[in-house]
């Protein structure tokens, strides 16, 4: 009977409900959608691989779902003096940024081995006047650290919701587990960072450049493209660090690097060779494209300055050039032995120039003509002294 059937379904949904099943059923769901919430986001995460994007990632989602008044990321990379912040008020990114001092305040709080995540439990421990007026103006709520083997790297600053709610366990649990993932993927790409650059200059190392020609090369003879290759050496850079010492001599060497890279496209890859030697790989590039460059490069460094107790001191650099073309189909090591050969005879013919192995015809004619390289070189283009 239909009537009875009816009666029977809300006799067991009022003992279920009674029972507390129904509410412990409700919550479970709930549950279940946050974990499988951050299943989704943190296997979202691990596909990206930039830093930047991981970032962009993770604060879109934190603002999505807590809209925090205000959201910070202080972040310190290994190596790096400087923090990389990133501030977003009222969900929308902002250029202002917090005091550093607050940075450091925090990490001695967390390296001292204290885990709380509530700003006014840190508070106490810390004392306020630790913390800068324009951090306390922000109204922090909750601090996560970004920890890692080498210790701490970040923090995530929380203010309060633009709700006004108060954050629960269950999205406190998330930001911390999706902290977890950030932290792991974010100690991978900054070690694979360091791991490719050296550590005076901030250059990619011989070994991270070694792969790049071999890749460069292989695109070069794939494409039917053109590249370029530079040698670089600084001149009497011993008689310099003689004179003032290794100190001033690496100061050059800091210098240098963050001169050419300015004058260097972002696809262009600079090295550090050696000690006082220098390569760069410019993937898109013709003879007088790659002259031009090597003149600039040559004209920048001697223009630059570095300051040593009150002497403004320069030096002069000689560079090696060669081209990678399809059609000459050099190996790697070809191609780094005649930017060698190049740089050789810019050192012999006075130094501060640069000079160009030639390629292709000029190099066929002149084999043919029984001249050997060394001479070719002799009437490749010596360009500039100063
Ligand atoms: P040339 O014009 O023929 O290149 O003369 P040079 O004196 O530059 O050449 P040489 O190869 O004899 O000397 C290289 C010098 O570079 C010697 C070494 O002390 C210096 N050097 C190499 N690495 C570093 C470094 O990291 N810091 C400093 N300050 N000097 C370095
Ligand atoms: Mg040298
Ligand atoms: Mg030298």
């Amino acid at each position: 009977m239909p009537e009875q059937i009816t009666n029977d379904f809300i006799a067991q949904f009022n003992s279920l409900s009674n029972s507390g099943m129904l509410e412990r059923n409700q919550s479970l769901q709930h549950e279940n959608r946050q974990l499988r919430r951050l299943i989704d986001d943190s296997a979202a995460l691990l596909l990206i691989t930039s830093a930047d994007s991981m970032f962009e990632f993770i604060s879109t989602r934190f603002l999505d779902y807590f809209l925090p008044q205000f959201m910070a990321f202080m972040i310190q990379p290994p190596r790096e003096n400087s923090i990389i912040q990133y501030c977003y008020k009222n969900i929308g990114r902002v250029s202002e940024r917090i005091d550093d001092s607050n940075y450091k305040t925090l990490r001695k709080y967390y390296e001292e081995g204290n885990s709380e995540n509530e700003f006014e439990k840190i508070k106490v421990k810390t004392g306020s006047d630790c913390f800068s007026k324009d951090f306390l103006d922000i109204h922090p709520l909750m601090i996560f650290p970004l920890k890692g083997i080498g210790g701490i790297y970040g923090f995530a600053i929380f203010s309060d919701k633009l709700t006004g709610n108060a954050y629960t366990r269950a999205e406190i649990d998330y930001i911390t587990h999706m902290f977890s993932v950030l932290s792991v993927m974010i100690q991978n790409d900054m070690h694979y960072k360091t791991s490719i650059t050296d550590p005076k200059t901030g250059l990619y190392t011989y070994d991270y450049f070694i792969n790049k020609l071999d890749e460069t090369t292989a695109i070069v003879r794939r494409y039917k493209h053109t590249a370029g290759l530079l040698m670089i050496d600084i001149d009497h850079f011993k008689n310099f660090n003689d004179t003032w010492g290794h100190l001033a001599g690496d100061k050059v060497l800091i210098t240098m690097a963050a001169s050419m890279s300015a004058v260097l496209r972002k696809e262009d890859c600079l090295c550090r060779f050696g000690g006082e030697e220098f390569a760069i790989l410019i993937p898109e590039t013709d003879a007088v494209g790659l002259t031009t460059l090597a003149e600039r490069l040559r004209k920048t460094v001697s223009q630059s300055e570095v300051n040593v107790n009150g002497n403004k001191l320069s030096v002069t650099i000689s560079l090696g050039a060669c081209l990678i073309s399809a059609s000459e189909r050099a190996e790697p090591k070809v191609l780094l032995d005649r930017a060698d050969k190049a740089l050789y005879f810019a050192k012999t013919s006075g130094r501060n120039c640069s000079a160009l192995f030639p390629d292709g015809l000029l190099r066929r004619a002149a084999i043919h003509r029984g001249i050997s390289e060394i001479e070719i070189l002799g009437q490749a283009q010596i360009s500039g002294k100063a």
